[in-house]
């Protein structure tokens, strides 16, 4: 890779950073297509030190992970309207100074649902209340989907049901909900609790489909118990690749080489594959 003084430059801000998947992954896309670009992972935690530096220094477009997604919104010049539908950005571009913010990873779940579900008129239970649940809930209520929240925290639940017009339902009834698909955005059963899962296996029912936004590892217990029993199933990582890649166009203009950022995601992952 050549690097001079034309090289554009990205990167990811949050804390911590050093298990983020998209420094490969972005890099990956840009050798894939021949870009003069290079994306770091910048570890910090003052939000305003970030914009500030993203102005000075012209970083062409900027990754946004926890703690920042939601602190950022006010620092940017435009959200766009998603974006603060959600209450979260989670990639700035910035053109001639001029800083705009977005949330793919709405954009990230829509593509990798619709790649096995097609979602007008469908019921989802999704479980979790959180950034992941928002950006998922906004954009399913946006395409037609009766929406059902779990959470533990019920307050929190309700809120978040009360936004989106959907059902609050409590974590011991969700077997009684009869559901096309089931989203898991909690951290549960990421590394290293692999061997946890919120679901009871007889929620899952054959011909459901069940997506977990875990991408740590790629297949969660959840996931393993929904594939035995006969439902569809959707890795985090396919949403994870999925947002990158509307990052990517956002940054570029260019289509994203998907299969190559798939491949760069997976390996960083599972260095051995
Ligand atoms: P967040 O805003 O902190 O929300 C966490 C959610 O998980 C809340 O609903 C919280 O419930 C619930 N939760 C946490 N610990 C729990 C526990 N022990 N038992 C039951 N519920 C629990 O986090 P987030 O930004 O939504 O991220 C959640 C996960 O999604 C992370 O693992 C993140 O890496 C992943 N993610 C993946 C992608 C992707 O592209 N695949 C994109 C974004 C995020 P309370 O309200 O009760 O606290």
């Amino acid at each position: 890779m050549k690097i001079d003084q034309h090289t554009d430059l990205y990167g990811v801000i949050g804390s911590p950073i050093v298990h983020s998947l998209s420094p490969a992954m972005h890099n990956a896309a840009f050798a894939a297509i021949g870009r003069n670009a290079v994306y770091l992972a910048f570890e910090s935690k003052d939000i305003i030190g970030c914009v500030r530096s993203m102005k000075a220094l012209g970083i062409n477009g900027l990754s946004v992970t926890i703690p920042h997604k939601t602190p950022i919104l006010p620092l940017l010049d435009e959200v766009d309207e998603m974006a603060q539908q959600i209450g979260a950005v989670n990639t700035i571009v910035n053109v001639d100074g001029r800083l705009s913010g977005y949330n793919t990873d709405a954009f990230g779940a829509l593509k990798a649902l619709e790649e096995k579900i097609v979602l007008p008129g469908k019921t989802c239970l999704l479980i979790g209340a959180g950034g992941a649940a928002r950006a998922i809930g906004f954009a399913l209520q946006a395409h037609g989907v009766h929406l059902f929240i779990v959470n533990r925290s019920k307050k929190k639940g309700l809120r978040l049901a009360h936004h989106l017009g959907a059902e609050f339902v409590p974590l011991p009834e969700i077997e009684t909900v009869p559901t096309d698909l089931l989203i898991q955005t909690t951290p549960i059963g990421m590394v290293p609790g692999t061997d946890q899962s919120l679901v009871p296996p007889g929620a899952l029912k054959a011909g459901m489909v069940v997506m977990d936004v875990i991408y740590n590892p790629i297949e969660t217990r959840l996931l393993a118990e929904a594939r035995a029993r006969g439902c569809v199933t959707i890795s985090g990582l396919t949403m994870f690749v999925h947002q990158g890649a509307a990052q990517f166009r956002l940054w570029t203009g260019n289509e994203a080489p998907l299969g190559v950022m798939t491949k760069a995601a997976e390996q960083a992952l599972n260095p051995k594959w």
